[in-house]
């Protein structure tokens, strides 16, 4: 299956849960989902050790959800989000066989970095139980920073994952960009910019800092930034879509390494 073939059912997978257990409003009730499951919930301030770790204890037969809570409430959403991760070990066939036969357990990484693709999965299926579809249309319509940040209150989601969602929802033109400094790290198109084919913003391009607008929070160890509110500039060509453009970025803070 396709990359993005796959990551859309795993989407899905964590939307039908949702449904399947009759949540039909946020926040999302994380230890209910994992109630009638042989997993033992497990938070814990564990330093910089890890975000989250899913264990199988076959003497037992049961997993192990560990999730940090480092940071108190100034964490936001990331302890949240980490055991809706590690429940998505749990819940994804393929991941939760893999510890049943054996496989060694690992730490996870919130933030969208990790780069494996397991970690991608467990990323996405998170950022779809905590925020699915069905509940996020309503806060879809007109997606800024502003938006992001009363998805993030009211879902307890990280204002990353948050916008992450709203981008991947809307009907808008809208991109979502996440940069360190001016850098770009990644650009997150709508469905209606990506059909338009013309917002592309390649990794490490220098944003033009004279586009900068206010509305800078710093959460969970990110300065999030919104960045144009109006037309971007083409990068690669074509025409701008007609209507307004909708982008957010971050910038890493100094404080400590950023997760969310
Ligand atoms: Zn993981």
């Amino acid at each position: 299956m396709a990359r993005d073939a796959r990551l859309e059912e795993i989407g899905a997978i964590a939307e039908s849960l949702v449904r399947a257990y009759g949540i039909e409003r946020p926040p999302i009730d994380l230890e209910r989902l994992l109630a009638d499951e042989p997993v033992r919930i497990c938070p814990g301030d564990f330093g910089n050790a890890f975000d989250g770790r899913l264990e199988y204890r076959p003497a037992a037969g049961i997993f192990l959800a560990f999730y940090n809570t480092r940071g108190g409430p100034a964490a936001a959403g990331r302890p949240r989000f980490s055991l809706a991760h590690e429940a998505g070990h749990y819940f994804l066939d393929s991941h939760r066989n893999y510890l049943l036969g054996g496989g060694d357990p690992h730490n996870s990484e919130a933030g969208f970095r990790a780069a494996a693709p397991a970690e991608r999965e467990a990323d996405v299926f998170a950022a779809h139980l905590l925020m699915p579809a069905f509940l996020l249309a309503g806060y879809a319509r007109d997606p800024d920073l502003e938006e992001a940040a009363k998805v993030s209150g009211i879902f307890q989601a990280s204002l990353l994952a948050s916008a992450i969602r709203l981008v991947e929802s809307t009907s808008r033109s809208c991109a979502l960009v996440v940069s360190s400094g001016s850098k770009v790290e990644y650009c997150l198109q709508s469905q209606d910019l990506k059909a338009r084919g013309w917002l592309w913003l390649p990794k490490s391009l220098s944003l033009p800092r004279r586009r900068l607008r206010g509305g800078r929070e710093k959460r969970e160890g990110r300065t999030m930034s919104a960045f144009w509110k109006g037309k971007l500039p083409p990068t690669s060509g074509g025409n701008p879509p007609e209507g307004e453009i909708t982008s957010f970025g971050s910038r890493r803070s100094t404080s400590r390494p950023s997760t969310g």
